[in-house]
């Protein structure tokens, strides 16, 4: 279904999902930072910065807790977090580098084991997408297959309209429930032109190449030029949309304590690290080439693709400069 909201509208939608008690998480300043964060009220929502961090907080959040115990004597009491109780949620103004990403983990936390603590929270929440028109050095969307313009992952997709106001398409039973229970703010489509869409400058990736070299190239030099220079501080996993590594802790003392799911990443020392004292990534180059491997190779071959979609964020961020769309590239000359 195609038709037309006002930016008036859209904030309306948002302010009244609110007064409902839905929990709308969308771009917003934080402490002077971008993030996807849960409005108190519309006029909190950026439209056009990338968030710093992705969405995929909002599903799997940096750290949970997933049960918690007690004891009393030899009485030991443990208590499940209910994941029925996560509220209903709208995430709006997503880009399409963050939600292409969200199939990206579905199928991760649905494959061999039923994440209930992700999928309920996806069950319950509605995407709607928002077409990018600004792009820069470090965006490659376009070189791993998508666009700005990539509905993949949302329910609902906006594109910004010359003269203001979005077009809307719908993509899923969701988009279409959001639109037809809040009509009397869409309308139809007056036929204005998009805003222009962003232009990353990347050129396309040949993936297949790249997959092919990584196949035969576990053991390589590349690797030690690659990433030596990588200092393992896990910024790269913690800002990308499909990385989706978490460990498990207990937290506590011997009569009370949670378990706790926190974020982890490939990158750190002790990701690999055994009991026996063995680590079999004992180098920060092999920990690096384990991040590349999973993105354009291990990734491809479970679920047929890369979870990269080229957001950039570990390009932006990384403390000494490692840019991984650089790498693909270099890989693909090979
Ligand atoms: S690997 Fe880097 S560019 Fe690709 S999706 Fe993750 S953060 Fe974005
Ligand atoms: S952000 Fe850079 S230095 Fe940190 S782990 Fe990733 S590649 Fe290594």
């Amino acid at each position: 279904m195609q038709t037309y909201i006002t930016q008036q509208n859209l904030n309306t939608l948002l302010d009244k999902l609110i007064a409902e008690g839905k929990r709308v998480v969308a771009p917003r300043i934080s402490a002077g930072t971008p993030l996807y964060e849960p409005l108190k009220n519309s006029g909190e929502m950026v439209m056009d910065q990338l968030p710093r961090r992705s969405a995929k907080e909002a599903f799997f959040p940096v750290c949970e807790d997933i049960m918690s115990y007690e004891k009393e004597g030899q009485q030991i009491t443990l208590k499940d977090i209910d994941p029925a109780a996560f509220p209903e949620t709208v995430l709006v103004g997503v880009h399409p580098c963050d939600a292409a990403a969200i199939p990206v983990l579905d199928a991760v936390f649905s494959w061999d084991y039923r994440d209930e603590f992700f999928l309920e929270r996806r069950k319950k929440t509605t995407i709607i997408g928002l077409a990018c028109t600004q792009s820069d050095d470090a965006c490659f969307c376009t070189a791993v297959g998508l666009s700005p313009a990539e509905p993949k992952g949302s329910d609902l997709f906006l594109t910004p309209l010359e003269g203001g106001g979005y077009n809307c398409a719908t993509y899923s039973d969701k988009g279409e429930a959001l639109v037809a229970g809040n009509n009397e703010l869409f309308s139809e489509p007056g036929g204005a032109k998009p805003l222009p869409l962003a232009e990353p400058q990347t050129a396309k990736f040949d993936l297949k190449k790249v997959k092919a070299w990584l196949d035969e190239h576990f053991e390589d030099p590349a690797w030690d030029s690659i990433a030596t220079r990588c200092v393992g501080c896990g910024a790269c996993a913690f800002v990308c949309p499909a990385c989706h590594c978490f460990d498990i802790v207990d937290e506590g003392t011997e009569k009370a304590g949670k378990r706790r799911k926190s974020w982890d990443a490939c990158g750190f020392w002790k990701f690999t690290h055994h009991a026996s004292g063995h680590n079999p990534r004992d180098m920060q180059p092999k920990r690096y080439r384990n991040r590349i491997m999973h993105k354009f190779k291990y990734y491809d071959d479970k679920f047929g693709q890369t979870p990269c979609t080229g957001c950039g964020r570990c390009i932006r961020l990384c403390p000494v400069g490692i840019d991984i769309a650089a790498i693909v590239e270099e890989i693909s000359k090979k």
